[in-house]
């Protein structure tokens, strides 16, 4: 059962736009997350091992967004808005609560962009606002060359279903994601991937860069986003014991390379991650695929 809490603030206004997200504001309808990513960046002791066990719902959220929002119109300070960072905003409990959904209705209300980041098919429930949303929301002044007010982004760190449940044991099958990708395409939405974390060695290989690209495209990406892996901390509950556990079980012919990339600091060696970006790079090319989200 997830806690009910109350909370002072719901729209954060970010310092600045994130080139990849276009986030000028963000929206967390929920606190933790039950998706319980291994290499989940809010992890540690805060939300436990089993995130599921810490979720919370902003109950008194559309009281205090509906307030932050009527300011923020009356001084046309409209801008993206993303749902969301620090959560999923489709979790499974989303189906019952229906905040997001209702959080949907006060940003076409007060005519905010929506880009919408998830790794759940849920949001296609959602397709009928985001529409309202992509005709009648009002641009920040320098983006009004954009043609879309609602994307959608899909998180991916794999297509296989088996690394799926070892590093990701909550989230939905990533077929499931594939598909809510190609609805989302087909619906004409702006749609593409962030695809992140790759898992050196286990998600990140040229032939896996390979499938995993033709697959956004087969799907309708016009764009992805790919990043490797940031771990951090030696508690139970954070992402690099977490991590550095799941490699040693699954993966232990592995776990020696991930002991030295990771020796230094959170994040993978210079080296290691141009070669990436540069394997990411070429995949991209050959399918057409952007790198940011285009404004057409
Ligand atoms: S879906 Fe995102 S927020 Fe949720 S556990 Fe996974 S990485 Fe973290």
């Amino acid at each position: 059962m997830p806690r009910y809490i109350t909370v002072t603030s719901l729209l954060n206004k970010t310092k600045r736009r994130d080139p990849w997200f276009l986030d000028d504001y963000t929206i967390n309808p929920y606190s933790g997350c039950a998706f319980n990513c291994l290499y989940c960046y809010i992890r540690g002791s805060k939300y436990g091992i089993n995130m599921a066990e810490k979720l919370s719902v902003k109950e008194n959220a559309l009281t205090i967004l509906r307030r932050q929002l009527a300011a923020r119109a009356r001084k046309q300070q409209q801008g993206f808005v993303v749902l969301s960072s620090v959560t999923d905003a489709y979790l499974p409990l989303e189906e019952k609560e229906l905040l997001t959904r209702s959080i949907l209705e006060l940003l076409l209300e007060y005519r905010f962009p929506v880009h919408i980041i998830t790794k759940s098919p849920l949001v296609l429930r959602d397709l009928d606002i985001l529409r309202q949303i992509n005709e009648q929301a009002v641009l920040p002044a320098d983006m009004a060359l954009y043609r879309h007010k609602a994307m959608i982004t899909f998180s991916f760190s794999t297509i296989d279903p088996i690394i799926g449940k070892q590093f990701e044991p909550g989230a939905p099958d990533p077929a499931q994601r594939l598909l809510a990708l190609k609805s989302c395409a087909d619906a004409g939405f702006m749609t593409g991937v962030s695809l992140m974390p790759l898992l050196p060695f286990i998600t990140d290989r040229p032939e896996q860069l390979a499938r995993l690209y033709a697959a956004f495209h087969q799907h309708g990406a016009r764009y992805v986003f790919p990043a490797s892996t940031t771990l951090w901390g030696d508690e139970a509950a954070d992402s690099k014991q977490l991590v550095m556990q799941a490699v040693q079980q699954y993966y232990p012919q592995y776990a020696e390379q991930y002991r030295l990339l990771f020796a230094h600091g959170s994040q993978v060696p210079a080296t290691y991650n141009n070669a990436l970006q540069a394997a990411a790079a070429a995949e991209a090319a050959r399918y057409h695929l952007l790198s940011e989200i285009p404004f057409k």
